[in-house]
């Protein structure tokens, strides 16, 4: 049986003065140690979509899904450099409604505004080789979504993105895991 681990980032770099939930931060360094490790213990780091014939067990490989919740700035300034330079893929998750915006669905509870990706760097992310999944309109509290409420947040974020990347946005991923 071939276990695979799924990484999952929220930011990358030091927690700002004042921020709560501190363990949403990983530091820079500390990432790229992360993503040289995996790849010096033997695996490939992957998109979820990529690493999708592994997870179904039609493929075998050591391979290792890497994700980003929300498409902060980070992920594109940070992240991508160390990504690429091991040859790996990730998926970052979009609020397609938020983007160029900040998380103003946490901003109030973790005292901190934090950029999020412009329409454009998500296209960049994209031509990038990386993968982006839809994460909701607005990242709202989706148990308490009416019906047409979640056809907006969760089909037409998806709509949303591939108006925006012009490519079939395939993975979806539920709000606070
Ligand atoms: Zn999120």
């Amino acid at each position: 049986m071939n276990t695979i681990p799924i990484l999952m980032y929220h930011n990358l770099g030091h927690p700002p003065q004042g921020a709560k939930l501190r363990n949403l931060y990983v530091r820079a360094g500390a990432f790229a140690r992360q993503m040289r490790l995996l790849r010096l213990l033997g695996f490939k780091g992957l998109s979820m979509s990529a690493a999708m014939p592994y997870l179904r067990g039609e493929t075998a490989g050591r391979v290792a899904v890497i994700t980003f919740d929300d498409g902060y700035l980070d992920t594109l300034e940070t992240a991508l450099p160390v990504v690429r330079t091991h040859g790996f893929s990730a998926t970052c998750y979009v609020v397609s409604r938020r983007t160029g915006q900040y998380n103003d669905w946490d901003a109030v509870a973790l005292n901190v505004r934090k950029p999020l990706m412009s329409a454009a760097q998500v296209r960049e992310w994209q031509a990038a080789g990386m993968e982006v999944g839809a994460h909701s309109r607005t990242h709202p509290h989706l148990p308490t979504c009416t019906d047409a409420e979640l056809q907006a947040e969760v089909a037409s974020s998806k709509t949303d993105l591939e108006d925006l990347i012009e490519t079939p946005v395939t993975q979806f991923c539920y709000r606070y895991g």
